[in-house]
Order: C-alpha cells, then sequence, then structure tokens
C-alpha cells in the first residue's frame, strides 16, 4: 500500500488544482478577478464553506445542488476536477516527477480551461493563449544556448520557433486569404493563437498531425451528430476543443504515428 502514496497525493493535489480551475472556468470569460474573491454561489451568492468545496466529494455529497438555494451545481464542477486528477496521475505515471511532467502539467491543465471556456462561451481567451505562446517558448531557447531546461517529448528550440510561426502567421494567413475570397469567418483568431501555442510547445512537427487530427475528429462528431438529430440542428462545437485534444494525443503517439505513416509509402524492399 505504502508505493502508492505518490499516487493517491498527485491525484488529490490534481483535483485540488481542478477545483481552481473551475474558478478560472466560470470568471475568466466575465473578466472577474480569479485568486483572491472566496467562492460564492454563481445562483444565490452566499459564500461557499470549505467543507462545501471540497474536490469531487462535496459535489457528490451535497448531491450536485447548493446547500442554501437547492440550484443544481453543474456536473462541469466534478468532471473538471476528475479530468485534472486524472491527467496529473497519468503526467506522474508517464514521466515520474520530472520538470517535463509538471511542464506538462501546466499545459495540460490551460487545455482544460481553454476546452471548456470555448464549449461554452466560443472564445479561446488572450490571457492564457499569448502568455502561453511565451512560456513555450522561453522553456524551448535555453536548449539554443547549451543549456537545455526540458528533454523529450519537448521539441528543440528551432522547431518550436517554427511551431510557433507557422501555427500562428500561417494559420493567420489562411483564415484571412478564406475570409478575403469567402467572406465568411472560417477559423476564429483564437484557434489561431492555440495553434502557435501548440507549435510552440510541441514543434511545428505537432501541427500536421494537429490539424489532421482535428479535423477527422470534427467530422465523426458532426456526422455522428446529424444522424442523431437531423440536418437542422447545428452543431454547437467549436474547433478549439479538437485542437486541444488533438495536440494533446500528439504529445504520446504522435511521432509513432508519423514513423507507421511514412513507411506506408516506402517502396517493399
Ligand atoms: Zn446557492
Amino acid at each position: 500500500m505504502l508505493h502508492l502514496y505518490n499516487e493517491i497525493i498527485v491525484f488529490i493535489v490534481g483535483a485540488m488544482v481542478g477545483s481552481f480551475l473551475n474558478v478560472c472556468i466560470h470568471r475568466l470569460p466575465l473578466e472577474e478577478e480569479v485568486v483572491f474573491t472566496p467562492s460564492h454561489c454563481p445562483h444565490c451568492n452566499q459564500a461557499i464553506h470549505w467543507w462545501d468545496n471540497i474536490p469531487l466529494l462535496s459535489w457528490l455529497a451535497l448531491r450536485g445542488r447548493c446547500r442554501h438555494c437547492k440550484q443544481g451545481i453543474s456536473l462541469q464542477y466534478p468532471l473538471v476536477e476528475l479530468s485534472a486528477a486524472l491527467l496529473a496521475l497519468h503526467l506522474y505515471l508517464r514521466f515520474g516527477l520530472t520538470w517535463e511532467a509538471l511542464a506538462l502539467v501546466v499545459l495540460g491543465f490551460a487545455f482544460i480551461v481553454l476546452t471548456v471556456i470555448d464549449l461554452f462561451h466560443y472564445i479561446l481567451p488572450d490571457v492564457i493563449t499569448k502568455p502561453g505562446i511565451a512560456i513555450g517558448l522561453l522553456f524551448a531557447t535555453p536548449a539554443y544556448f547549451g543549456l537545455p531546461l526540458l528533454g523529450k517529448p519537448f521539441p528543440a528550440p528551432t522547431d518550436a520557433w517554427l511551431g510557433a510561426l507557422i501555427g500562428g502567421g500561417g494559420l493567420w494567413s489562411f483564415a484571412w486569404l478564406f475570409e478575403r475570397f469567402t467572406g465568411r469567418e472560417g477559423m476564429g483568431m483564437g484557434d489561431v493563437k492555440l495553434l502557435a501555442l501548440i507549435g510552440a510547445w510541441m514543434g511545428w512537427q505537432a501541427l500536421p498531425f494537429t490539424l489532421f487530427a482535428a479535423s477527422l475528429l470534427g467530422s465523426i462528431v458532426g456526422v455522428t451528430w446529424i444522424l442523431i438529430w437531423g440536418r437542422d440542428r447545428h452543431l454547437p462545437i467549436p474547433f478549439g476543443p479538437y485542437l486541444t485534444i488533438s495536440s494533446w494525443v500528439y504529445i504520446f503517439v504522435g511521432p509513432q504515428v508519423y514513423h507507421w505513416y511514412f513507411n506506408l509509402f516506402r517502396p517493399l524492399a
């Protein structure tokens, strides 16, 4: 049992940070302060006691209702806490207690916040994407001067810079041209900044995989949606969540998928 202690601690800390991510998800789109304002019920505004604010457990104990006004508390709260806990646990099991794991935890938490905000508000807040791009480049750059900060799966400095440049610049031009020629907005500027962020953290190599997997995932969800609801009901899912999920998958299987794909075209010897 003793050897499971670390896993349990990582899971609990992950769930606790997940609780803070919920606060960010709720307050960032409203441009509210996230650190110092105590938690309060969004319906009745009553302050929430710490014992009613324990990740996962309180939601279960209160059966998803506010203690004061009995209004429902969104399933988003325990789901985000559980995702954050599982993400931290998975990275710990995969990379151990390393700087790489810690940096990926930060990226994963940012992805959770971006995904849920985009789902509900159709925005990817600059307050996360812009510093995200800068931090990714900051992590990668010292290696250029012979002082590598992070090893695999983080990219070499030139790959990270090219990633930010191609992800941001290339797709910005594409979005701009698309809008010019069709008069419709194909991709939001938020998606462009998210791709620059993905490029900065994972290298330009991640971009083709991410765009392809995101489009594939979007098509599968779209077709399923039409089969269930018919053509009339517009699919209410923005592109951001597909990008975060696809690029996250790239970290773990991307290079293997490329290897497999390019081997398909190698003539049989
Ligand atoms: Zn309430």
